[in-house]
């Protein structure tokens, strides 16, 4: 059997916690079992290295968090194997190798002030190469061997930086190359997350919280049995606990269930991490490094339908509704194909599209970091139809929320629609827009952001997601 299991930055997040996730490495290897192992960076380091990125960018040319990241992973490579000089001098070689080289890129970017996607992924992706080499030395330490890899000699992707995309063939063939012999030979992998390599052999990332992907994307490419993430939560849970306190987790969902949570806000996994495994139908297992032995959630092609068609409610924030309206826009063809285009071309992500029947308005959710660029790219885009007054503007409002009741099985189920705008009337939330896609396994809706919370709970309420249940 081959599993390659995935640990998030709290999970390695200082030498106790890589302590347990070695243990965990080796009991797999125990058990008979080929591991590959695909780490974050230890907790907050991405984010870190991004913040020095980004003073750099302004002109601060000292690498002044190179000391305290220098230290923390130290500390940790001492308290776990301090008393292996051959092993921590191993690991102290490459953290300052790992560290030297952002301190250049940001000396670099303090010269050139311009941060671009490509500068800042070989920034942001060294975290997992400063990780992986103490969590492969803690392994060793335990008496089993183990290699730290750097994805970019696997993972090969497009120059998308900052959100690459993997190229399947490419990967399979790299990946099996050079992770097959190791785990014939009983070593255990420990590759970085988040980071791969052009064709050309140029650092790329993921996007953040990209790890989760690069599991699948390495599990898919070894045909591995299952996936398993480690993560610091029990599994993907029916709706957020801080909206719901009963919420639950589930045991069982499906590849596409699992994919519309992870877009619509539920944050245990990356949004692409099932793309790689669906069509293998690898299986993939959220589990808890702090609860070990509980069943997670299991994530297959068939899940585990629920009778009621639901089987969560997610929300997301900081999103903006921007609409276009206009009385003159009817029957006029092609403004929403340009609006379209006036976003994409943007890079902008629209995680919402609603037109009423009427054609008066047409109306998308964009994240709001997008939002000010949406508009713009908008009101160039449709300048002469402003003019003629087809359209009477283009408006973005902040202050709402997206809220999404998903679940395989509300397809082709009856009723459900009329549950959750039900729930919300008694409650008197206001709906501003709704919208359901044809696969009929999610219904999104628009509400202001002070009744998001609300409004998960009474429609997990309605649909008896929660735990007393
Ligand atoms: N370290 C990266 C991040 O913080 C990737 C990950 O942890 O999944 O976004
Ligand atoms: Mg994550």
């Amino acid at each position: 059997m081959i599993t390659v299991q995935k640990f998030g930055g709290t999970s390695v997040g200082s030498a106790q916690r890589i302590a347990g996730v070695a243990d965990l490495a080796v009991a797999a290897s125990a058990r008979g079992e080929k591991t590959v192992v695909v780490t974050s960076a230890m907790g907050g380091v991405t984010s870190t290295l991004v913040a020095a990125a980004e003073r750099a960018t302004q002109g601060n040319w000292n690498f002044d968090e190179r000391p305290m990241l220098a230290e923390r992973h130290d500390a940790a490579a001492r308290a776990l194997f301090g008393d292996d000089a051959r092993l921590l001098a191993m690991v102290r070689e490459q953290l300052d190798h790992g560290l030297e080289r952002v301190d250049s890129l940001c000396f670099g970017l303090s010269l050139v002030r311009e941060l671009t996607p490509r500068i800042l992924d070989a920034i942001s992706g060294t975290g997992e190469m400063l990780a992986a080499p103490i969590l492969a030395a803690a392994i060793s330490s335990r008496g089993v061997a183990s290699e730290a890899i750097h994805a970019t000699e696997l993972i090969v992707t497009d120059d998308q930086f900052g959100d690459a995309e993997p190229l399947a063939a490419e990967t399979r063939a790299k990946t099996q190359g050079r992770l097959v012999p190791l785990l014939q030979a009983g070593v255990i992998p420990v590759v970085t997350g988040f980071i791969g390599a052009t064709a050309g052999g140029v650092t790329t990332t993921l996007g953040r919280g990209g790890s989760d992907f690069s599991a699948t994307i390495l599990g898919a490419a070894l045909e591995a049995d299952e996936v398993w993430i480690w993560t610091d939560v029990d599994g993907v849970m029916t709706a957020n606990p801080a909206d719901v306190p009963d919420a639950r987790t589930m045991r069982a969902i499906s590849y596409s269930e699992a994919s519309e949570l992870a877009y619509y806000g539920a944050k245990v996994l990356h949004h692409k991490t099932i793309n790689p495994v669906q069509f293998a139908r690898i299986p993939v297992r959220i589990l808890n490094t702090t609860n070990p032995d509980g069943q997670g959630t299991r994530i297959t092609f068939e899940g585990h339908p629920s009778p009621t068609g639901v089987k969560a409610i997610t929300s997301i924030r900081n999103v903006s509704l921007v609409s276009v309206s206009g009385r003159g826009m009817q029957g006029i063809p092609g403004i929403a194909a340009r609006a379209f285009g006036a976003i994409a071309a943007e890079r902008a992500n629209v995680l919402m599209i609603s037109q009423a029947s009427s054609e008066n308005n047409i109306c998308v959710v964009v994240r709001s970091e997008d939002e000010a660029r949406v508009v713009r790219s908008l009101r160039a885009a449709l300048e002469f139809d402003i003019m003629k007054e087809h359209i009477d503007d283009v408006t973005a409002d902040d202050s709402i929320a997206v809220i999404a009741a998903i679940g395989d099985r509300m397809a082709g189920t009856p009723g459900i629609a009329a549950k959750v705008f039900g729930a919300l009337g008694a409650e008197n939330i206001n709906v501003i827009a709704i919208s359901q896609g044809s696969s009929e396994r999610n219904i999104s809706l628009v509400v202001s952001e002070s009744d998001a919370s609300r409004a998960v709970r009474v429609i997990h309420e309605a649909f008896a997601l929660g735990r007393k249940n």
